[in-house]
C-alpha cells in the first residue's frame, strides 16, 4: 500500500515460519524499476546493495531472507523490470518471437512467470516459492508483475495464495484506527483480478476484534486471516513469533494444502529472549557517508546486533557523518565516547578524510576498529601516511596521481568499460594466517566471503607495511590479493576487503562481528581493572 511497510521483513518471517514446519522454501523478490540491478544506484535511492555468493548485486530484502531463512539466494532470487525487458528484447532480436508483435501481455508476463518457475527449481524438493513484489499497488510499473501473479494463480488455483500487506493507521487527532486505506488498496487489487486470501496489517497497536471483523467483511477475507503486525518495540526478530501466535503459518499450510508438521520456534525465541534481556551495553560508532539513510548499511547494523546479542549485551549505535568530522576540527569532539568504531564500505572521494581521521584516532588511542571493504582501504592509507610516513599516500580511486598508490585498481578492472555488474563480485576463498586475530575468530584456515570492489591493497608496499607492524592475515587462496589486515599489538584493529555483514544471521552470528564486540567487552574489563588498581594504589 505504501513503501517502507516492511514487506521484506514480513516475507522473510513467513519464510522462516514455514521452514519451522519443515517446509522447503525459496524466496524471490520482484522489483519493478528499470535498472538491471541496484548496483548502479546511490544508497540514498535504494539503500544497501546485497551481494549473493554467485556475485549478483541485489535488493536489500534478500538480506532479510538470508537472516531469517535458508532459502537459496542467487541471481535467480531477484528480478527487476530491467532484467525482464532485457531478456524479452534480446529474445526478440534473436528472432524467438518471429512473426509476432511483442507485448507486455503475454511476453513480459510470461518472462515474469518463467522467473518464478526458475526460482522454484534451484534446489530439489522446493515446496513453496514466496514471491515478494516491490512497489505499491497502483504503480504503473508494478502492473505487469501483478498481472503475471494473477495469471499464475489462474493456471494453478489450488497452489497459490495472495497475501496483502497493508497499513492501518491510528489517527491521533480522531483517536481512531482507520481501515479505509486498506479497503481501498484491496479494491485496487480486485480491479486487476487479485483477491487476497490473507491481509497482514501493519499498525501501531494490535487490532481489536471489531476492527478485524470490519476488515474481514469489507475485504472479503476470513476473520482469522486478518493478521496484525504491530510495531515491535525492541527487535525486528520479534516479528515471526507475533505472526505465529496468530496462526499465520498454520493457515498458510491449510490454504496451500501442505503437510502442517509441528512447529518448533524454540531456538528463535531463545535468541529473542536474550536480545530483550541484555546484561549491559556496548556503544559502537559507525562512520559513513549515508548515515541519515536508515537502510544504507542495513546488514552492517544487523550483523553488529547479532554480535552484541551473542555477547549478551545491548547495542547502541552512534552514527557519524564522515564529512562532519573534518569540519569539526577535533576528532575526539566529533566522534569520541564510543568503545569501538566501524567504517563500512563506500565509493567515491567524499568522506575519505573523516574516515582516515577515525582510523588514526583508533590506532593511536588503542580503540577497537573494524574496517569493511573501503573501511580496510582507509585503514591501510592511514597506516601508510602516519606509520610509514608516506604523507601523500592514497587510493587511486580518490587520487589517481598519488605518488604512493597503496590502494589501487585490481588488474582485471583496468580494461573494463561498463560500470554495471563489473566489480569483483561474489564469494572467493581466503586463507587465514595461523595465530592471527582473524584465524582465531573464525576458528578455521579457509573461509569464503563475498566481495564487491574495484580496488585492492597494492602488494608493492607489503614488505614496508609488515616492517611497521601490519599483519596481512588473509589472502586469496592460491593468489596474492590481500583480503584481511590487522595492526599487530593493537587490541583489535582489523580490516577486511570483503563484506562479512552479508553472512551474519541472528542464529549464526558472524565470527568477526562477535570477536569485535567480545574484544571490546574484554578491553573494557582490562581498562576498568587497571583503573581500579591505580585507585587502590593511590
Ligand atoms: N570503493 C572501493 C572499491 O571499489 C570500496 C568498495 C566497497 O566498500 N564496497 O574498491
Amino acid at each position: 500500500m505504501v513503501s517502507s511497510l516492511g514487506k521484506g521483513l514480513t516475507a522473510a518471517s513467513i519464510g522462516y515460519l514455514l521452514e519451522c514446519r519443515g517446509i522447503k522454501i525459496a524466496m524471490l523478490k520482484l522489483d519493478p524499476y528499470l535498472n538491471v540491478d541496484p548496483g548502479t544506484m546511490n544508497p540514498f535511492q535504494h539503500g544497501e546493495v546485497y551481494v549473493t555468493d554467485d556475485g549478483a548485486e541485489t535488493d536489500l530484502d534478500l538480506g532479510h531472507y538470508y537472516r531469517y531463512t535458508h532459502s537459496p539466494l542467487t541471481r535467480a532470487s531477484n528480478a527487476t523490470s530491467g532484467q525482464i525487458y532485457d531478456t524479452v528484447i534480446k529474445k526478440e532480436r534473436k528472432g524467438e518471437y518471429l512473426g509476432k508483435t511483442v507485448q507486455v501481455i503475454p511476453h513480459v508476463t510470461d518472462e515474469i512467470k518463467a522467473r518464478i518457475e526458475a526460482c522454484s527449481v534451484q534446489e530439489p524438493d522446493t515446496e513453496v516459492v514466496l514471491v515478494e513484489i516491490g512497489g505499491t499497488i497502483g504503480d504503473i510499473e508494478s502492473l505487469p508483475f501483478l498481472e503475471a501473479i494473477r495469471q499464475f494463480r489462474h493456471a494453478r488455483p489450488a497452489d497459490c495464495m495472495n497475501i496483502h500487506l497493508t497499513y492501518v493507521p491510528y489517527l491521533k487527532a480522531a483517536g481512531e484506527v482507520k481501515t479505509k486505506p486498506t479497503q481501498h488498496s484491496v479494491q485496487a487489487l480486485r480491479e486487476i483480478g487479485i483477491i487476497p486470501d490473507m491481509i497482514i496489517c501493519r499498525c501501531e497497536q494490535s487490532l481489536n476484534e471489531e476492527l478485524k471483523e470490519k476488515i474481514s467483511l469489507f475485504c472479503n477475507v476470513r476473520k482469522e486471516a486478518v493478521i496484525d503486525e504491530k510495531d515491535v518495540e525492541h527487535s525486528i526478530y520479534e516479528v515471526p513469533g507475533m505472526l505465529h501466535r496468530q496462526g499465520l503459518d498454520l493457515m498458510i499450510c491449510e490454504m496451500l494444502h501442505l503437510e502442517k508438521g509441528t512447529s518448533d520456534l524454540s531456538r528463535w525465541e531463545k535468541m529473542v529472549h536474550s536480545v530483550l534481556h541484555p546484561k549491559g551495553k556496548v556503544v559502537i560508532g559507525i562512520v559513513g557517508k549515508y548515515m541519515d539513510h536508515q537502510d544504507a548499511y542495513k546488514s552492517v547494523f544487523e550483523a553488529l546486533h547479532h554480535g552484541a546479542a551473542a555477547a549478551g549485551v545491548e547495542l547502541e549505535i552512534r552514527k557519524f557523518e564522515s564529512d562532519r568530522i573534518v569540519e569539526n576540527g577535533s576528532v575526539e569532539q566529533a566522534i569520541g565516547g564510543c568503545e569501538g568504531y566501524l567504517v563500512p564500505g563506500g565509493f567515491g572521494s567524499r568522506g575519505w578524510e573523516g574516515k582516515i581521521l577515525t582510523a588514526h584516532y583508533c590506532r593511536t588511542k588503542n580503540i577497537p576498529y573494524f574496517g569493511l571493504c573501503l573501511g580496510m582501504q582507509v585503514m591501510l592509507v592511514e597506516f601508510a601516511r602516519y606509520a610509514l610516513g608516506l604523507k601523500e599516500a592514497h587510493s587511486t580511486e580518490v587520487d589517481p596521481n598519488t605518488p604512493d598508490p597503496v590502494v589501487s585498481m585490481l588488474a582485471e578492472q583496468k580494461q573494463l568499460q561498463n560500470l554495471g555488474g563489473t566489480m569483483r563480485l561474489g564469494a572467493y576463498p581466503c586463507e587465514l594466517k595461523p595465530g592471527s586475530l582473524a584465524e582465531q575468530a573464525y576458528g578455521k584456515k579457509l573461509i569464503w566471503e563475498r566481495h564487491r570492489h574495484r580496488y585492492e591493497f597494492n602488494n608493492a608496499y607489503k614488505k614496508a607495511f609488515e616492517e611497521k607492524g601490519m599483519l596481512f592475515s588473509g589472502k586469496l587462496e592460491r593468489g596474492e590479493l590481500c583480503e584481511i589486515s590487522e595492526v599487530a599489538g593493537h587490541p583489535w584493529m582489523l580490516g577486511v576487503q570483503f563484506h562479512p555483514e552479508f553472512k551474519s544471521k541472528p542464529l549464526e552470528p558472524h565470527p568477526l562481528f562477535c570477536d569485535f564486540i567480545r574484544t571490546i567487552l574484554l578491553h573494557r574489563t582490562k581498562v576498568q581493572s587497571s583503573v581500579n588498581q591505580a585507585c587502590s594504589k593511590s
